[in-house]
Parts: structure tokens; C-alpha cells; sequence
């Protein structure tokens, strides 16, 4: 377990600095981080004239935990590529080494009415997409379009996955799946691909060597698209590669309802003493239809924070305590307006965090 839990905070854009503050008085609440601030996305660009200084990405690198709201919004819009605020989220992954991309679809009971499906599929569904994040198709070589002598033109892209790469995004579902329920379900295309049958080999393999406690099966793409609109609560862990994954974690957050309400954690190889480089930030991004106006719903950025407390810092109790106190508030009927009904109390970002504090502290009997 790390013991210094330095945290750096970069709120972004547009809501990310409005979702931010809540999640910073619930971090004090907690007590015993060191939380630092900086500037990514537009932000640091209108300071620094860059998405992320050198100097922010040397305190990424040292941090335990990063926590990020959300980049972005029209006034970057028409920057050269280079400087354009989501620059900034892309060199943190890079840099960091973030391999593995965690998108938990988690419906709260209170939510369950919110999703398209009908509430009985997605009742009580908790199931989390481990998506390889640094390799397959979006950066294999070769790659490019090319002029042919007929006159037609042709675009390549590579799907390549190497041996190293498919066993450590594995072990990380494996792991995640051992304090769940144990189940891993891995997703390819082995039937039409080399680097599916290669992924389910491998995959298959380190089941059999460190992981036998876990139940493997294995799943087509495809099929696993249909499987998450027909049952989804058939799943534990789906780990998939990168353009798969992209698909189907998208897909599985739609089961759920709303975008405010949806974290994601990603995560980097362990160190000598088992911790990880890792990012933890919302899955929405800066809503600059509704920023600097109190509407922002804060709770992804909270369940985001709450994931930082389980992965990086093994504090389950208090992360536990967050999302027990977040289904509590929802419960009350507390809502923001994007996921407010009739006859629901509706609230802003701030009165938000003040529900789910109050919450914490009933739960903790403060
Ligand atoms: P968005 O997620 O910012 O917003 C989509 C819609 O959902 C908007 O109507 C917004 O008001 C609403 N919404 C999003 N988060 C919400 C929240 N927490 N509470 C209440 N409502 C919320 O996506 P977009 O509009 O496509 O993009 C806006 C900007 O954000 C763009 O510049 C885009 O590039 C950037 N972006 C950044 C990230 C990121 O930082 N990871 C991700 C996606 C988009």
C-alpha cells in the first residue's frame, strides 16, 4: 500500500474545475492526502501556451494518483492539432505508460428508469470493461493511406498485439475480477483475426498459470455487442483490445443512463513495490452548454475519486463509504438536472456535494 497518496488535481476545462471542488471536500473529509493542483487542456494552454506544461507532466510522473476533471470547449476549438486541449489528456497517457483503461457500468437502483433498456435488464447491473489502451489497431504500423498506380487510393491500419502486451492487461482483469465475482470473460475476434486467436492463447495460458480461481470464458466482439443490449448482468469482467473496447465500454455506458454518472480509472504497470502510474477521471467531458452555471452533476468525478481510494490506495471502506453515500443521495431523490424526474428534489453541482457529504457523515455516525 502507498503510504504518501500524493494526489495531483487538474480540474480542466468548462465543469471539470466545478465537478473538482466537490470531490476536493470530500478528499479533506477523508484526510491524509497530499493534494496538489495544476493546469491541463485550455486552461494550461491559456497560461502556459501548451495543453500540459513540462513541469505538470514531471509532477504527473510523481504522483501516487492523478485526478482529472474534464479538457476542452469551443474557445480551443479552432487551435493548430497540436495544441488542442485534449493534447494534453493524450501526452498523460502516453507518458504515464496508462495500458489499461477501466470503465465500470454500474446502474444504481434509483437510476435503473434512466436507461433505454427496460429497468428489469439493468437493474442491479455492476460489471466493469478492461480495455487495452496503448496498442491494436489505433497505433499499429503500417499505417496511412497510400496512392496506387490504378489511380484508387488505399488507407491501412495494423491490429498487432504482442505476447507482453495481451498478459498484462489480462493480469489487471484477473486481479480486478478477484475482488469482484471472479469472473473474467475475454472478447476478440479469433475467428476472423490472427491477433484474436493469439489474444485468446495467451489469455487462456495465464488463466492457467496464476489464475485458476477465476472462471474464464471467452466471447466474439460481436456477439459481445449483442449480449450487453440482451442480458448484460451476465457479466463480471470483459476485458477486451483497444478498438473493442472502445465500442463496447461506450456501449455499456449507455446502459446506464447518464454520462454524469459514469468515472473511469486508467492504469499503468506496477512498480517494484506493487503501485501503478494512474489516472482517474469522468467519462464526460466539459459540457460547455452548461459550465460555469452550478448545473454540472459531480458524481462521476466523485465515483471517479472513489475508484482512485479502491485501485491506488486499497482504502475500500471509504471507497465503499462514497458510493454507498452517492446511492443514498440518489435514493432521497436528490438530482441534478440531468438525471432529475418529476416529484425529485433537483440541486446544483455544490448542493450536490453537500448531499453527499452529509450522507458520509451519516454513515460514519459524524
Ligand atoms: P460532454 O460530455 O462534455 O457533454 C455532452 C452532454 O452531456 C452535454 O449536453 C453536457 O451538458 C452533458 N453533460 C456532460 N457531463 C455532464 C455532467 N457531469 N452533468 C450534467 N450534464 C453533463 O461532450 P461534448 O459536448 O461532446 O464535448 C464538449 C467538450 O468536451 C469538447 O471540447 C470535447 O472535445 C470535450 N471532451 C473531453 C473529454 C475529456 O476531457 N475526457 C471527453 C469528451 C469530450
Amino acid at each position: 500500500m502507498i503510504m504518501s497518496k500524493s494526489v495531483l488535481i487538474l480540474p480542466g476545462d468548462g465543469i471539470g474545475p466545478e465537478v473538482m471542488a466537490q470531490v476536493r471536500r470530500l478528499l479533506d473529509r477523508i484526510g491524509g492526502f497530499s493534494l496538489s493542483e495544476g493546469l491541463v487542456g485550455g486552461a494550461a494552454y491559456d497560461v502556459h501556451g501548451t495543453p500540459l506544461a513540462d513541469d505538470t507532466m514531471a509532477q504527473a510522473l510523481k504522483a501516487d494518483a492523478v485526478l482529472l476533471g474534464a479538457v476542452g470547449g469551443p474557445k480551443w476549438d479552432s487551435l493548430p492539432f497540436a495544441d488542442k486541449p485534449e493534447r494534453g489528456l493524450l501526452r498523460l497517457r502516453k507518458d504515464m505508460e496508462l495500458f489499461a483503461n477501466l470503465r465500470p457500468a454500474l446502474v444504481f437502483d434509483a437510476l435503473a428508469g434512466a436507461s433505454t433498456l427496460k429497468t428489469d435488464l439493468v437493474r442491479g447491473l455492476d460489471l466493469m470493461i478492461v480495455r487495452e489502451l496503448t496498442g491494436g489497431v489505433y497505433f499499429g504500423e503500417p499505417r496511412g493511406i497510400e496512392d496506387l498506380p490504378n489511380g484508387e487510393r488505399r488507407g491501412i491500419n495494423t491490429q498487432v498485439y504482442t505476447t507482453s502486451e495481451i498478459v498484462r492487461v489480462a493480469r489487471v482483469a484477473f486481479e480486478l475480477a478477484r475482488k469482484r465475482d471472479s469472473r473474467v470473460c475475454s472478447v476478440e475476434k479469433a475467428n476472423v483475426m490472427e491477433s484474436g486467436v493469439l489474444w485468446r492463447e495467451e489469455i487462456t495460458k495465464l488463466r492457467e498459470a496464476d489464475y485458476t480461481d477465476v472462471a474464464l470464458s471467452h466471447m466474439y466482439a460481436d456477439n459481445c455487442a449483442m449480449q450487453l443490449v440482451r442480458a448484460p448482468k451476465q457479466f463480471d469482467v470483459i476485458v477486451t483490445d483497444n478498438l473493442f473496447g472502445d465500442l463496447l465500454s461506450d456501449c455499456a455506458a449507455m446502459l446506464t443512463g447518464s454520462l454524469g454518472m459514469l468515472p473511469s480509472a486508467s492504469l499503468g504497470a506496477e512498480d517494484a513495490n506493487g503501485s501503478r502510474k494512474a489516472l482517474y477521471e469522468p467519462v464526460h467531458g466539459s459540457a460547455p452548454d452548461i459550465a460555469g452555471q452550478d448545473k454540472a452533476n459531480p458524481m462521476a468525478c466523485i465515483l471517479s475519486a472513489s475508484m482512485m481510494l479502491r485501485y491506488s490506495f486499497d482504502m475500500a471502506a471509504e471507497a465503499d463509504l462514497i458510493d454507498a453515500a452517492c446511492q443514498d443521495v440518489l435514493n432521497a431523490g436528490i438530482r441534478t438536472g440531468d438525471i432529475v424526474e418529476s416529484g425529485m428534489t433537483p440541486v446544483g453541482t455544490v448542493a450536490m456535494g453537500d448531499a453527499v457529504l452529509a450522507a458520509m457523515d451519516k454513515r460514519s455516525g459524524g
